[in-house]
């Protein structure tokens, strides 16, 4: 399977064999971190078994870490429909964000050291009562992107294009309500309806 996209390949520590089943899935993340390099320097750690196909960096700049035609360890213990494993038919998409925020006395935390790590990034935004990282324009812009070049040469339907939260919804909430999923979605049905 040719690769699809001229973007950077920097190979991950893990990733497996995807069996013989079909790539017909697309999973979206955020990264829970600051920097595209820093997500890549976790895909390359020994200590932390996981990986994913993308990363979409701040200034919309993308690296693939995985092949697509190998298995990336993003979904974790996951669900959707009748599949209970999602990793071995996915595709997955990470976007650099730090997710959700805490505000002490007018600043804002991330999570690391039980958000005591100050927040440096654009202002936060109040989204189903809590502050999150927003997205930028360039990384929603190639979030679009890509996933219309996996959809159209993956022929990925539209109720397997799923966030982390949608698969593993006791333990994750990525990509969180900053992401604008509604428009995403649409844009995606409407790149499904031209093509099929
Ligand atoms: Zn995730």
């Amino acid at each position: 399977m040719p690769e699809l996209l001229d973007i950077p390949f920097i190979p991950a520590l893990f990733s497996s064999s995807r069996g013989h089943g079909p790539v017909d899935m697309l999973v979206i993340h955020y990264t829970a971190s600051p920097t595209l390099e820093d997500c890549i320097g976790l895909f390359r750690n020994p200590d932390h078994p996981v990986s994913c196909h993308y990363i979409i960096g701040l200034d919309g700049a993308t690296v693939q870490m995985v092949f697509d035609h190998d298995c990336a360890w993003h979904c974790g213990v996951s669900r959707w429909g009748d599949r209970d494993r999602c990793n071995p038919s996915a595709l997955g998409i990470e976007i650099v964000n730090w997710g959700q925020l805490q505000q002490h006395e007018h600043r804002f935390y991330c999570w690391p050291d039980d958000y005591t790590t100050p927040y440096e990034g654009v202002s936060p935004v109040f989204l189903d009562n809590a502050w999150w990282a927003p997205y930028t324009h360039k990384q929603t812009e190639q979030v679009v992107n890509l996933s219309r070049t996996l959809i159209e040469s993956y022929r990925i339907p539209l109720h397997l294009i799923v966030r982390h939260s949608d698969i593993a919804p006791a333990r994750k909430i990525d990509p969180g309500p900053a992401f604008p999923w509604e428009n995403f979605k649409a844009q995606m049905r409407q790149t499904i309806h031209d093509r099929w």
